[in-house]
């Protein structure tokens, strides 16, 4: 196995970190101050990345993207995300509007790619997170119409979007068996995003909805009735080789922040880096970040020659998004007081890596579907 990038791929990477530093970097101080950058920013700054090719990446070029694979995705989102503000690269549909039908593709795939309008994805409700068969909000027909009635929580960047893509049950006795997918455009009548929910990250917080008497037509059905939970999971594990990319590139950078504040500090006329209660921290942590970045990278290669990375994907997430909160606890120690502080990048990272072993699953669940992959599903059924 080649442990080099291919060329292509890091003339992308090179070209993503000019892009961060250039234009994202500079932002930072404001954005440690305030948690975020003013939210407009954000669609120009993605304007701007999409000038240097940055954009659509892993769309089929007969769709309008640049056809890339996971691998050259995740070395982008590894660059981008050694700055705290969670920037993402637009363009991209989420992977269940790949089963938009003819008359769905122009409004809710394409207009996505053009980057016209953008989209959120809601499953989670007060009842029902991990396990998704306890999803109360329903779908009912009536005519020629779906009858939307329930509730959605945190759901990100709902107040932000055109349109989100709804899961819900439509068939209620069946369980996950009975849960459908929906488009439904923002300011639909009974649609409401009730609030935003303040947490302990940067950059942004999720929404709850309300659904009362919502009416959408029969066309806005996405995908096959009652086959929405295979979707959902489709979403889902598209996401998680990304988010575990993330911790890459946040683990590194703190990595780096600390390696050198080491050699700076001195106590007892000593650079702190030559004692080793700290520099074993900063050893542990470049192992265990190299080894996550094999299990991410060697996932993605998987994916991009065309193998079933489910449970690779999990098992790429779960042990990447627990390295990124240890080595962002170890590397806020090394800085002492000045980790803590409010203009310290590491401490916004420590707080946003906090998410993602909760975010799309959490590392509980992967540890169960990674057991129940080495066990068969009846004996590992007591995780359940
Ligand atoms: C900032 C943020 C953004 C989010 N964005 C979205 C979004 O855009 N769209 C969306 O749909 N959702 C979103 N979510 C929701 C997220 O996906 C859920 O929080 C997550 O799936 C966990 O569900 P839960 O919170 O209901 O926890 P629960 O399912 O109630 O779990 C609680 C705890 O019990 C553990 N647990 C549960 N069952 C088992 C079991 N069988 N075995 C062992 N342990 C178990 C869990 O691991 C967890 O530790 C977001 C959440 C946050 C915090």
């Amino acid at each position: 196995m080649n442990f080099d990038l291919p060329a292509g791929i890091q003339e992308l990477v090179a070209t993503t970190r000019a892009f961060r530093e250039e234009r994202l970097d500079p932002l930072e101080a404001q954005f440690l101050r305030d948690g975020n950058v003013p939210w407009e920013l954000r669609p120009k700054l993605q304007a701007e990345a999409r000038e240097r090719g940055l954009w659509a990446l892993d769309v089929p070029e007969e769709h309008g993207g640049r056809g890339l694979g996971q691998l050259a995705v995740c070395a982008v989102h590894e660059e981008l995300n050694k700055h705290p503000m969670m920037f993402e690269v637009g363009g991209a549909p989420e992977p269940a509007l790949y089963h938009c039908a003819p008359h769905q593709w122009d409004k809710y795939f394409a207009s996505v790619v053009r980057g016209e309008r953008r989209s959120a994805y809601a499953f989670t409700e007060p009842g029902a997170g991990s396990d998704l068969g306890g999803i109360a909000t329903t779908a009912v027909r009536d005519g020629e119409d779906w009858v939307i009635d329930g509730g959605k929580i945190f759901i990100g960047l709902a107040e932000r979007v055109e349109f989100l893509i709804l899961f819900a049950s439509t068939a209620p006795e069946l369980g996950t068996r009975g849960v459908s997918a929906f488009l439904v455009d923002s300011g639909t009548p009974g649609y409401e995003v009730v609030r935003t929910i303040p947490t302990m990250g940067d950059a942004w917080d999720p929404c709850e909805l309300r659904f009362e008497d919502c009416r959408l037509p029969a066309d806005a059905l996405l995908g096959e009735l009652n086959h929405g939970f295979a979707g959902a999971d489709r979403q889902l594990g598209h996401g998680r080789l990304k988010i575990a990319s993330y911790q890459l590139g946040i683990a590194q950078r703190c990595l780096d922040l600390a390696v050198a504040y080491a050699q700076e500090r001195t106590t007892w006329g000593q650079p702190i880096a030559s004692r080793q209660g700290v520099s074993f921290m900063l050893a542990d942590s470049a192992v265990e970040l190299d080894a996550a970045r094999l299990l991410v990278y060697r996932t993605a290669w998987q994916a991009d020659e065309g193998r079933d990375v489910r449970i690779e994907a999990f098992k790429a997430k779960l042990y990447a998004t627990e390295m990124a909160q240890r080595v962002t606890d170890r590397c806020l120690q090394v800085f002492g007081g000045r980790g803590y502080a409010k203009d310290s990048p590491v401490q916004s990272f420590f707080r946003q890596v906090r998410l993602w072993r909760i975010g799309h699953g959490t590392a509980e669940i992967h540890r169960w579907m990674i057991a129940r992959d080495l066990l068969g599903p009846s004996a590992a059924e007591g995780s359940r």
